[in-house]
């Protein structure tokens, strides 16, 4: 699969991907925002776009579809659910589908919590070719998505211990946005000791670009505080904030404690 991670500039940081078949260039464009620039990088790269995917129906996520799909005839794709909220929608996907393009295969996962009708595309890899996975605005790069523009951070967690928790330490990260230098600075809020999270902090700051840093699960597992539920600084921290005994603290309410504390962080 060839893959284009684009960032928009915009004060959200949004990325958009284009994904293409390496024998026939067909590409899927997600979520792409900026269409002008969407429509020049695919034109420069000699891809041609026949679907256009949302991960979720937020407006910052659909606001290019219509001139993308004006430019290029392309179908449109998105969550089942979400059709009513995003317009003119071609196909409508659940947990289990195949998105094909050209040779390319995609598996749909249904992966509610940011909002309740939200689609991550996942790749499974190839012969020498990482899996990957285009996750929106469910996982980000050392942090999550909110789950108060329409979602719920309960369900957000049962997605995580589901889907997200169990993937491969190989399967590379590619978010919906560009949050990492300040997740990274609320992992270490609220684990001052990791230090993985500090050696990234520092490579940024020595001029490693964020904006095409890529992580994978594995990376995400010790730089994500989401993915960190059993640190024991993680635990005291939620048990302090929450006022509650540490002992009759679970995952899920270190988790919902966690998305708490970043709301207002
Ligand atoms: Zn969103």
């Amino acid at each position: 699969m060839l893959i284009r991670q684009i960032p928009i500039r915009n004060s959200l940081s949004n990325y958009m991907y284009l994904l293409a078949c390496e024998e026939t260039l067909e590409a899927i464009a997600i979520d792409p925002l900026d269409h002008a620039l969407c429509l020049q990088v695919a034109k420069e790269l000699g891809w041609s776009i026949k679907i256009v995917a949302n991960t979720h129906h937020h407006h910052d996520h659909i606001g290019g579809n219509k001139s993308v799909i004006e430019a290029t005839g392309a179908q449109l794709v998105s969550h089942l659910d979400a059709m009513q909220s995003i317009p003119n929608v071609d196909r409508g996907l659940q947990a289990g589908d195949t998105l094909r393009c050209g040779k390319l295969r995609l598996e749909v996962m249904d992966t509610p919590g940011h909002t309740l009708s939200h689609i991550c595309l996942y790749f499974s890899g190839a012969e020498s070719e990482q899996p990957a996975i285009f996750c929106g605005d469910t996982l980000f790069n050392s942090g999550i998505g909110r789950c108060d523009l329409g979602g719920a951070p309960e369900i957000m967690y049962q997605t995580f211990v589901e889907q997200f928790y169990p993937l491969a330490d190989d399967v590379r990260v590619f978010p919906g946005h560009n949050y990492i230098e300040n997740n990274l600075q609320f992992t270490l809020d609220r684990e001052p000791d990791n230090q993985s999270a500090q050696s990234l902090c520092v490579q940024f700051k020595e001029g490693l670009s964020a904006e095409s840093y890529v992580s994978t699960i594995g990376m995400e597992r010790e730089i994500n505080v989401f993915f960190r539920l059993d640190q024991a600084q993680v635990r005291a921290g939620i048990a302090l904030s929450l006022n509650s005994d540490i002992r009759k603290l679970d995952d899920r309410s270190t988790f919902v404690g966690l998305r708490g504390l970043r709301d207002n962080w």
